[in-house]
């Protein structure tokens, strides 16, 4: 029997794919995430806008021209958004939705696993991963309820895993190959086991032998005392995803960011202090409803001045169900005009940021599509393998990576 996994949207859901690929596995299925002929299709959606919606409903047919007699599971964020819009579509027998995803097993055959809510943290199996790089849940839900987005209504309140089976999922995946794990969740700043905060577990996976990455930061938790922990911890990337989403105070304040903009930049420069190469990537949403020419000069500039290295711009669209669907949009050709000059902006950042590093050593590990450097640069190098560290020197950017010249293997 032949199952095919096919994920829509976030990290997140790839990682909680991979998990479910893994329960399959163990039932006896042979699996694959690539549509194409199976026994049994899972469709894992994501609400994350309108169009992924779209992409989401769509999918079930796409997945069913395949083997039009196979049944169809349903999980994630637009199932539970919206289950009618699946259980009535031809084929789907079982709808999850995003808080269930371990019932979907149960469904299939399992009895007996405890079930996620709202207040509980679900264990899944562990993800089929990639050789180098393992994505390692640590957290789902969140408690912020920003303006703009669906995530608090779909995914539910904020929870956190255990620590030590965190632990356990950590060397495992080192032991089986993984060189970096990356720590993710939806809100992965708000982790607490006890008195285990997001710093103190950093200091539980210090000595696991895998460099350790962190998925997208709040700027809440950045802090001297975290800052301090991430250095004292030694194996923890110098990457900071740090959510910005807009440059203008009066904005935040409407998304309910719960930050100011001389905060944001107060963040970057701590960083900057502790970690001088540190690279700080961000995510930005370019016209919204509230947003003025003034407020968006005011995102224009922060990209310089906090010394971002690299910038995720979105256009705002509405989604249904949040406060700030219930805003007057902006036409789309103002947002497209200031997408424009976001995106310009982002790459002179990025261009700034390379220009930095030029000339200078790094260590890079590589992966099936290059090598990325602790503050992800990302590298070539001939006669790099993949599953391989190296003290690299990095000269010209040829395409989007950095020429690297190999020193020596780590
Ligand atoms: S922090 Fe804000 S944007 Fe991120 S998941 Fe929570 S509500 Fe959504």
């Amino acid at each position: 029997m032949k199952a095919c996994v096919f994920t829509l949207g976030c990290k997140m859901n790839e990682v909680e794919s991979m998990s479910l690929m893994q329960g399959l596995e163990e039932r006896g299925f042979e699996v694959t995430d690539v549509p194409e002929y199976a026994d049994l299709y899972v469709l894992n959606t994501c609400a994350v806008t309108a169009e992924a919606e779209r992409k989401s409903r769509q999918a079930v047919a796409r997945l069913r021209k395949f083997n039009p007699l196979a049944p169809v599971i349903v999980c994630g964020c637009a199932s539970e958004k919206d289950s009618a819009a699946f259980e009535t579509r031809e084929g789907v027998t079982f709808v999850s939705g995003a808080m269930g995803k371990n019932k979907l097993l149960d469904y299939i055959g399992e009895r007996g696993r405890a079930h996620e809510t709202e207040s509980t943290f679900c264990e899944m199996p562990l993800p089929k991963r990639s050789k180098t790089r393992a994505y390692l849940r640590i957290q789902d839900g969140c408690n912020r309820f920003c303006s703009y987005c669906i995530i608090p209504y779909l995914r539910g309140r904020t929870r956190s895993r255990k620590a030590e089976s965190i632990l356990a999922e950590a060397r495992a995946v080192s032991a089986a190959g993984a060189r970096e794990i990356v720590l993710t969740g939806i809100d992965i700043s708000s982790y607490r086991d006890g008195e285990t905060q997001l710093g103190d577990l950093l200091l539980l996976l210090k000595d696991v032998p895998a460099r350790i990455r962190l998925g997208s930061l709040e700027p809440c938790v950045i802090t001297e005392a975290f800052l301090q922990k991430m250095q004292a911890a030694g194996n923890v990337c110098e990457h900071f995803h740090l959510s910005l989403q807009s440059g203008s105070g009066a904005v935040l304040k409407a998304m309910n960011r719960r930050y100011t903009r001389e905060e944001y930049l107060n963040k970057c420069a701590l960083i900057y202090r502790c970690f001088p190469s540190a690279a700080i990537t961000t995510d930005i949403i370019v016209g919204y409803p509230a947003e003025t020419e003034e407020d968006f000069l005011q995102s224009l500039s922060i990209v310089e001045e906090a010394g971002l290295a690299r910038v995720h711009a979105f256009p705002f669209s509405p989604r249904e169900g949040t406060n700030a669907a219930k805003l007057k949009d902006l036409p789309s050709a103002v947002k497209k005009e200031r997408m424009e000059r976001m995106l310009q902006a982002a790459r002179r950042a990025e261009e700034r940021y390379i220009e930095k590093f030029t000339g200078s050593e790094q260590i890079a590990l590589f992966e099936e599509d290059g090598g990325y450097t602790s503050n992800y640069l990302r590298v070539s190098a001939v006669g790099a393998k993949e599953g391989s560290m190296y003290r690299v020197k990095l000269s010209e950017r040829k395409n989007d990576a950095i020429r690297a010249e190999i020193i020596e293997e780590i």
